[in-house]
């Protein structure tokens, strides 16, 4: 589970798998955590042109704390020298001096790609004394079939290496979706977590909420680290990371409205509007496909043949024509396609759709690119008449085989 949890973690780094889950930044997050009545710090955020929440916030002493989608921020550094995403200071007068140093930089952390992530936005919190931290996490998980609980009685920046060096410091704990999480079971785990005398039953109590918040909101994964202990005798949630099952939009529509698109591909938005799903890869041939599984094939066989996919746009089942040309108009508006190939196979789908909606798309723009189509199954005798009665210059294939040679050779 620590394997499935890290590796999920490595995966924004190369941000090509195929599946994606909504990630929040850190306010966002104990936003959620909040309304949902876990024990998080008061905080404030301020940003490049406005600085005003500052002025109202005076605390003992102010924790300041870079926001971007990655963790690791406070072993990380900034592209201008400056280390640390996270500060702690005492004096009022210095926290200017650091978010300067903050806002508009990039900060580098193991979890970023090596450039590091542009700063947008600080957190100033009300810093708490810690006396403890441990590592809380909440994942589905497909080996047990339901939610696994990670804890760690040793949390903080360095659980990669209490994984690696002290694997028995971390447990995990299957819990059953229907029975939910019981009193005894979150007590077990304050437990373990070494949570002493009335600091366990906080430790629970917190426990308990976090397990609801993450059934309610459709959660992925909701990592607490730390979850510390505090010189107040206090149970803080002081570090947040948020994942969402995209497949739950349609329900929580509050939570997926955080979502940030500046920091997304362009092209992913521009897909996400028309119900398409875009991919970003590194290679010259687009694919215009439908289904992710044919999607994993096609880039199989191109690969095979020595070829290397630049994107895949996958239009689904109940796809319309419009869909079709503002899904090809993506695909080629970028410059490294020097190919296009598509690849239907239709079941649901009408072949005569797609053909339709590339006729159309080739029409309204200049392509001067090869285009390879191989549509088969539903209707797909039709479409092979539209295509060949648009005069237009399109390559039909045989099969799949014949489909990605001819896209590789035709580069
Ligand atoms: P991350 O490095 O991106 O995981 O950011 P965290 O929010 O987890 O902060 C990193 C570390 O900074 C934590 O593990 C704590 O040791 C420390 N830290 C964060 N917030 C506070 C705070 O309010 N008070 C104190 N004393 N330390 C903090
Ligand atoms: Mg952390």
């Amino acid at each position: 589970m620590w394997q499935q949890i890290s590796r999920k973690t490595s995966q924004i780094k190369h941000l090509k798998n195929f599946v994606r889950h909504l990630n929040l930044l850190e306010y966002q997050s104990k936003n959620l955590l909040r309304e949902n009545g876990v024990a998080i710090q008061n905080f404030c955020l301020l940003d490049k042109d406005d600085k005003s929440q500052l002025s109202k916030f005076d605390v003992e002493e102010y924790v300041i704390k870079a926001q971007i989608l990655a963790g690791g921020r406070g072993k990380g550094h900034f592209d201008n020298g400056f280390k640390g995403g996270v500060h702690i200071t005492k004096n009022k007068n210095d926290i200017n001096n650091i978010i300067n140093q903050m806002l508009g930089h990039n900060l580098i952390t193991k979890q970023t790609p090596k450039d590091g992530i542009p700063v947008k936005k600080v957190m100033i919190a009300e810093s708490v004394n810690i006396l403890r931290e441990t590592y809380l996490c909440i994942a589905m998980d497909r080996g047990s079939n339901g939610p696994v609980i990670v804890a760690s009685p040793a949390g903080g920046v360095d659980i990669e290496g209490v994984a690696e060096k002290t694997p028995h410091l971390i447990k995990n704990i299957p819990i059953d979706i229907f029975e939910g999480i019981t009193k005894e079971k979150s007590e077990e785990i304050a437990e373990f977590l070494e949570f002493k005398g009335v600091l366990k039953n906080k430790a629970a109590e917190e426990i308990r909420k976090l397990y609801k918040m993450f059934l309610q909101l459709d959660c992925t994964q909701l990592e607490i680290n730390p979850l510390v202990e505090t010189d107040k005798n206090e149970v803080i949630s002081v570090d947040a990371k948020l994942n969402f099952d995209d497949n739950a939009k349609f329900r929580q529509k509050q939570v997926f409205a955080l979502e940030d698109v500046t920091e997304s591909d362009p092209r992913e938005v521009e897909a996400a509007k028309y119900n398409l799903n875009y991919i970003g890869m590194t290679g010259n041939i687009g694919c215009l496909v439908n289904g992710a599984g044919l999607a994993m094939a096609t880039m199989d066989i191109i690969k095979l043949h020595g070829g290397d996919p630049a994107n895949f746009l996958d239009v689904g089942g109940s796809v319309k024509e419009e869909q079709v040309a503002a899904a090809f108009k993506i695909l080629t508006a970028d410059e490294k396609v020097k190919s296009v190939l598509v690849n239907v196979f239709g079941g649901i789908v009408n072949c005569a759709t797609i053909a339709n909606g590339i006729v159309n798309a080739m029409k309204s723009m200049k392509l001067n690119i090869p285009l390879i189509v191989r549509l088969e199954g539903t209707n797909a005798q039709e479409a092979r008449k539209i295509i060949n009665s648009s005069g237009l210059n399109i390559q039909a294939a045989q099969d799949l085989d014949d489909a990605a040679q001819q896209a590789v050779k035709s580069i």
